[in-house]
């Protein structure tokens, strides 16, 4: 197998964030100079990235496309991540957590020469509460004789400790082989609904929803599609609109214009809190001709905690003169401070003003609540930012962020490895700097952080 390394060349400068696009997730990780970047290529089958005899040496490569058997995965190398010295343990089992949480399935590497070491039994502690599949490798068995020994790492509770030498390429096709059994067929988080994006049109009774839906579907002669469903099972419409298929969830109850005696009011929120979880963009609607109500807070929050991307529609522009324009700026100023960065548009339902900006704004929102930003990026950013201000210092301590990595889309949701707590104001100082740096407009974008000892 040997020959396998020697003869294929050495590959110049490829992209470094090679697009995971549908393909199971492998994480490598484990302390620094136990061999995961030699292992790495051994799987890709080539120098994909230097291999360098220096311990904690930084590097960039994050995500593989790897193939074995026949089966296609990406290979994230996690090498790139290593702390030098300080927080060892506290780094590798955030590694290992952050693995968790983004990959389909984790191996640990270990070095077999040297045994399992404290830091090997933190990060395994980690993995063992993974409900993703774990594998051990026992790496650097060069020699058949040293075989015997790797039965000691089964004290880590991982299973069956696979003995290779990612040097060598002993063994490594057995590993691989329960590699591509134990990966699922397809990626696990925030699969794509299949079909049309799904849309909610919200707002408090009056707002103008029916109006615009009509609108909507009148002046793009959009084919609306009203697809069977009863009262349990809302009824939907596709709508057609800048050349693009949209399902409008429950439009049924819109046009039902269920209308507000007391006591339905609940039941009209338990409905639009159904439309929002139902759909993956929100378009809220407010009356800009009326002062920003209670009940318009009640139906921005709701959004905001759903996580949803969001287009803010300011309708009846028609009704609103100069001077309501400058108080209502003032209005929102106030009352809008946890969803500035939905996309907004100021449209007329009545008319048709700017009604055509609507698919612009959704799409745009969608993107960036589709939006993943490579680790490295994400890294390079993140260690800009704490240079210029560190993180606040909680009694007598200073917390040591260790590193990012986007754990999820929709929303774009950062965990952030950290020493010691960060406080709210903190956190959202690092929004801040995030949506100046990557943008995410019409997004929510969640930081949590992960403290480690
Ligand atoms: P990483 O820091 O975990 O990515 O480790 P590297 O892949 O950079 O390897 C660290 C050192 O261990 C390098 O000098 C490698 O040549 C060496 N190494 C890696 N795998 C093996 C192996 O299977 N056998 C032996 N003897 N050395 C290995
Ligand atoms: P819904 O309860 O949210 O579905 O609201 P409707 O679409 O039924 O609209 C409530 C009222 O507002 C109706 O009288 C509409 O004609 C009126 N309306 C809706 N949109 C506009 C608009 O853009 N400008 C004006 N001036 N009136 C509007």
């Amino acid at each position: 197998d040997e020959s396998e390394l020697t003869e294929l060349d050495v590959e110049g400068e490829e992209d470094p964030e090679v697009v995971t696009g549908g393909q199971p997730v492998l994480a490598v990780v484990g302390r620094p100079n136990v061999g995961k970047s030699t292992l790495v290529n051994r799987i890709l089958r080539r120098r994909a990235a230097v291999v360098q005899d220096t311990p904690g040496v930084t590097r960039d490569r994050v995500a593989y496309d790897a193939e074995w058997a026949g089966r296609r995965f990406a290979l994230v190398d996690t090498g790139g991540w290593e702390p030098n010295s300080s927080g060892l343990r506290a780094a590798v089992s955030a590694q290992a957590e952050m693995a968790m949480s983004t990959a389909d399935a984790v191996l640990l590497v270990v070095d077999a020469t040297v045994g399992a070491t404290e830091t090997d039994e933190a990060a395994a502690r980690v993995l063992r509460r993974s409900k993703r599949p774990v594998l051990l490798a026992a790496n650097k068995v060069d020699d058949e004789r040293l075989v015997a020994d790797t039965a000691a790492l089964w004290s880590l509770g991982l299973g069956e400790p696979y003995p290779v030498s990612a040097l060598h390429g002993r063994n490594s096709g057995d590993l691989l082989d329960a590699v591509v059994r134990t990966l699922p067929d397809s990626p696990g988080e925030a699969g794509t609904v299949a079909g049309p994006r799904r849309v909610a049109l919200i707002g408090k009774p009056n707002v103008g929803k029916s109006s615009l839906l009509n609108k909507i579907a009148g002046e793009d002669r959009s084919v609306v599609h009203e697809s069977a469903g009863t009262t349990v099972d809302p009824v939907d419409s596709l709508v057609e609109l800048d050349g693009q298929t949209w399902r409008f969830v429950d439009t049924a109850g819109i046009r039902r214009r269920v209308q507000l005696a007391s006591g339905t009011e609940y039941y009209a929120s338990l409905r639009t809190k159904a439309a929002i979880e139902s759909s993956e963009v929100v378009i809220v609607l407010v009356d800009a001709s009326e002062p920003l109500s209670e009940q318009d807070l009640r139906v921005l929050t709701m959004v905001v905690e759903s996580g949803r991307a969001c287009v803010l529609v300011l309708n009846k522009w028609d009704l609103v003169d100069h001077e309501r324009r400058y108080e209502l700026e003032r209005e929102l100023d106030r009352g809008l401070v946890r969803i500035r960065w939905a996309e907004r548009v100021n449209v007329s339902a009545r008319t048709g003003r700017a009604v055509r900006k609507l698919a612009p704004a959704m799409r745009t929102a969608l993107e960036s609540w589709d939006k993943r930003i490579p680790t490295g990026q994400l890294n390079s950013w993140l260690s800009e930012v704490i240079a210029a201000t560190p993180p606040p210092v909680r009694g007598g301590k200073q917390p040591k962020v260790l590193f990012a990595t986007q754990a999820r889309v929709r929303p774009p949701t950062v965990v952030l490895f950290s020493t010691g707590f960060l406080e709210a104001g903190y956190r959202r100082f690092l929004e801040r700097r995030l949506r100046e740096r990557f943008g995410f407009p019409g997004s929510p974008v969640r930081i949590n952080v992960r403290v480690r000892q």
